[in-house]
């Protein structure tokens, strides 16, 4: 599984499709991936709206799927963690690992601000602790044409022009830029989830879908 560098000790990864199908109804497959990662399951998550609410995973019920698309967490050794194939994965930490966040931005999340409002949630936790941050796998630039509604949406959100190559948009590096205005620490690991042979695509015709998940450490 890929792991960043930056977010050192903290419990995290995200997936691929050597881990198999990562949906919520596949229990096997993501009780075998927690355990491997030494924090045990269940795994917190939400019903993905490519909108911007930020939730905390520390008062979500297990037994109701909220609606949201992110998740934030300061309780111990409790995994949280989005679903994607070809959208952008985001995951945050403070530097000491007291609280967590698990984003999901696809470019309506990112043009909603949706990786903003996370940051926010994490600094009203752990005020004025450094944060760190993880890009994972996503459809890049090479395989993401898209209409003028995209490039206008995330240039209303993403400084500069880094992310942007004609007509084609790299939303990982939309969100890196992001990130880094906000102050925090960022890397981008993994590549195209399209073209890049070892991840679910949704653009690819996949169903099945990859986790990028987070813990405070226990
Ligand atoms: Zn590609």
């Amino acid at each position: 599984m890929l792991r960043s560098g930056l977010l050192g000790a903290v419990p995290h990864a995200f997936t691929g499709r050597a881990q198999g199908d990562l949906r919520r109804t596949q229990a096997a497959a993501l009780a075998a991936v927690s355990a491997t990662l030494g924090v045990a399951g269940p795994i917190r998550t939400v019903s993905q709206v490519h909108g911007q609410r930020v939730v905390d995973a520390d008062k979500l019920d297990p037994d109701v799927l909220v609606e949201a698309d992110a998740l934030v967490a300061t309780r111990p050794a409790r995994w949280i963690g989005v679903r994607v194939a070809d959208c952008v994965p985001v995951l945050l930490c403070a530097a000491d690992g007291r609280a967590v966040a698990a984003v999901h931005a696809g470019w309506r999340g990112t043009a909603a601000d949706i990786v903003r409002a996370a940051i926010g949630e994490l600094r009203s936790r752990v005020p004025g602790a450094p944060l760190r941050a993880a890009v994972g796998p996503s459809i890049r630039g090479c395989c993401y044409t898209v209409g003028d509604e995209v490039i206008a949406g995330v240039a209303a959100v993403a400084p500069g022009r880094t992310w942007l190559d004609g007509r084609r948009v790299d939303l990982a590096e939309a969100n890196r830029a992001i990130l880094a205005s906000e102050g925090v620490v960022v890397e981008v690991v993994g590549g195209c989830t399209r073209c890049g042979g070892r991840w679910w695509s949704h653009r690819a015709g996949d169903a099945e879908r990859q986790l990028a998940l987070i813990a405070v450490p226990g």
